[in-house]
């Protein structure tokens, strides 16, 4: 971060502007609206400016800017805003001397601080920088930010101010509070109609909300730009994250700031806690109010176990709602570019697993395998040669094609081919590390390099 936001407020202090044209009149507007009080010095004022100033009696002079102006007027701010460069130099020098904060119009290194791009929806208000890399980028993105809030925020928010003590009073918890506000400002931000906050305040309170929720979430195969619009939303919204050792940091750091993240993952030999333990808690946490973001890799209903967190939330009455995620076949199929199924080469997949629930290694097919068939496999870098074996043994052919993408959408991705025959030798050659999803059958063809 070159530059910390910070919302400064000016109410009532002065602020020192030296210039008389059209950048000095539109920062004396923008300080203006902040509620300061201008103190602007100029040898020449445009006269939209000059009929600004005397018609909002703020105070003016028509004179060079010299440093005893600063001790004069005692500034809380300075900008200088001339268009001549050894004069913004003195305002500079001046301020710096004085030991107040100075801003030399786009001079970013004469500035102790920048102006963002604002939305102003008062008291919402949003600043955009690019500390001054890029001004457009930020004014652009402004703009979006801007066409994608309703107009009535700022008037809801500041009604929410006032009514924030009788809130208070009337639920008693944090919790409680923070799902009101929630259910109230989503609602906003979709564009619905809300009613005055004392009808929806009743409203609250006729339905029961102290039981919390679960969320069992996937959160993709790894590369975040892979999450759904719904598992981000909940990210957000969630008190207690439990996650697994698939989800990466990046897509952690996306989940609301201040929810308590609990590392609840589970590697082939080394369980953290056991699935009962994890079920329980998230009935435990969401028994408490809390609302509990299961957070897994791929999809939850793929490999994932979620489907054993949808039964004890059933078994012990908890709301819940599971959201799919990018399972890692399709990442690994998509991120390498070798289609499942394929017209003419493949007409259908079957997803296995090379590790059993009791972690008994792949045994074999359970049903005949065609060769118009793709099989992908789950965990099964580990127990690479008795997948071979057993597939070899199922009359599999020795030349068939086989993939294993290794870290599938991470910027680590890595892709090794072969046939049944050669890949366990390639693989020794390779570094290849888990996770990684193995691809077998004629589709494997199709990969390029
Ligand atoms: N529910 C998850 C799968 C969990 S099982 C899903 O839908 O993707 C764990 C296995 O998933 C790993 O052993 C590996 O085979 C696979 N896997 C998960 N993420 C992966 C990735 N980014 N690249 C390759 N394989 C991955």
């Amino acid at each position: 971060m070159n530059t910390l936001p910070l919302f400064f407020n000016l109410n009532n202090k002065t602020v020192l502007i030296v210039g008389g044209g059209d950048i000095a009149y539109r920062k004396a507007q923008l300080m203006a609206k902040a509620k300061a009080k201008l103190v602007v010095i100029a040898k020449h004022f445009e006269a939209e400016f000059l009929d600004f100033l005397q018609s909002h009696h703020h105070v003016f002079f028509q004179k060079s800017f010299e440093p005893a102006d600063l001790n004069q007027h005692t500034p809380t701010l300075v900008i200088g805003a001339t268009d001549d460069h050894e004069v913004n130099l003195v305002i500079h020098r001046a301020s710096k001397a004085y030991g107040v904060p100075v801003n030399i119009v786009d001079t970013p290194d004469l500035c102790d601080y920048i102006f963002p791009a604002i939305v102003d929806r008062n008291p919402i208000v949003i600043g955009v920088s690019s500390n001054g890399k890029a001004p457009v980028l930020a004014r652009l993105i402004r703009a979006k930010i801007e066409s994608s809030l309703p107009s009535r925020l700022g008037e809801l928010a500041d009604k929410a101010g006032k009514f924030r003590d009788t809130i208070k009073n009337s639920l008693p918890t944090i919790t409680e509070r923070r799902y009101f506000w929630e259910l109230i400002f989503d609602r906003a931000l979709k564009d619905e109609t809300i009613g005055t906050l004392s009808d929806e305040l009743n409203q609250f309170k006729n339905h029961d909300t102290r039981l919390g929720e679960v969320y069992i979430v996937g959160a993709g195969a790894g590369d975040p730009d892979l999450l759904t619009f719904k598992a981000l939303r909940l990210m957000q919204q969630a008190d207690i994250v439990l996650y697994d050792a698939l989800v990466s940091n990046d897509i952690l750091e996306l989940c609301r700031r201040d929810s308590q993240k609990i590392f609840v993952g589970k590697k082939r030999k080394d369980h953290t806690k056991t699935q009962d333990e994890i079920n329980q808690l998230l009935v435990d946490y969401a028994k408490q109010g809390h609302r509990v973001l299961r957070l897994k890799g791929g999809d939850p209903f793929v490999f994932g176990r979620g489907g054993e967190e949808m039964l004890a939330c059933q078994a012990a009455h908890i709301p819940y709602q599971v959201v799919s995620g990018i399972t890692a076949a399709l990442a690994a199929s998509s991120y390498a570019g070798i289609p499942l199924t394929h017209r003419g080469i493949a007409t259908s997949v079957r997803f296995l697993t090379g590790c059993y629930q009791t972690n008994e290694p792949f045994n074999g097919l359970n049903s005949t395998y065609q060769t118009d068939e793709t099989l992908v496999f789950y965990m099964g870098l580990h127990a690479l040669t008795k997948i071979i074996d057993s597939l070899i043994s199922a009359g599999l052919p020795n030349d068939l094609p086989i993939a294993i993408i290794s870290n599938a959408s991470l910027p680590t991705q890595q892709v090794l081919t072969g046939t049944l025959t050669d890949i366990i030798d390639k693989k020794h050659q390779s570094n290849l590390i888990a996770p990684a999803i193995i691809i077998v059958g004629h589709v494997v063809d199709l990969y390029q390099p």
